[in-house]
């Protein structure tokens, strides 16, 4: 069954539940606007930034968790390029992860990734979840979790 998670709060919500009550593409727990569809469960940890893009990978939503693991305000974060307004980037990875969930329309899982939080000037090891969009819309949902080095 479908999956409908939230880029806000990461409130998470099986299929049919979000078509009961008025509010059946917004966030029943948060009032977010929109949620997003996933093919199979996902549970987003405390320590995982969601993050939504459009099909041209610019953000749309610095949400759950973004701001405290990247360290950039949401402003900052919208409208940029999400790899570069992330400093992201997936070494040894044979293509783009992100642009193969967007061309393919696949899910990438477990990618092993370095990031840039605001204000510092060395990268931090990651994972990111990559899913794309069901909707016309086309974008893509990114799950960013740090990875503690040792
Ligand atoms: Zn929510």
């Amino acid at each position: 069954m479908a999956v409908f998670i939230c880029p806000r709060c990461a409130h998470r919500a099986a299929g049919a539940e979000r078509t009961e009550g008025h509010q059946p593409r917004g966030c029943p727990r948060c009032g977010f606007g929109f949620t997003v569809e996933l093919m199979d469960d996902y549970y987003a940890g405390p320590l995982t930034a969601l993050v939504c893009c459009d099909r041209d990978r610019r953000v749309l939503v610095a949400g759950h968790a973004a701001t405290p693991i990247t360290g950039w305000p949401e402003h900052a974060l919208i409208g940029c390029e999400v790899s570069a307004a992330l400093g992201l980037a997936f070494p040894g990875a044979p293509d783009d992860p992100i642009a193969r969930a967007l061309e393919w329309g696949v899910r990438v899982l477990r990618q092993p990734c370095t990031f840039r939080p605001c204000g510092r000037d060395d990268d931090r090891d990651a994972v990111a979840d990559i899913f794309p969009a069901y909707d016309d819309d086309g974008g893509l949902l990114l799950a960013l979790t740090p990875v503690t080095k040792g």
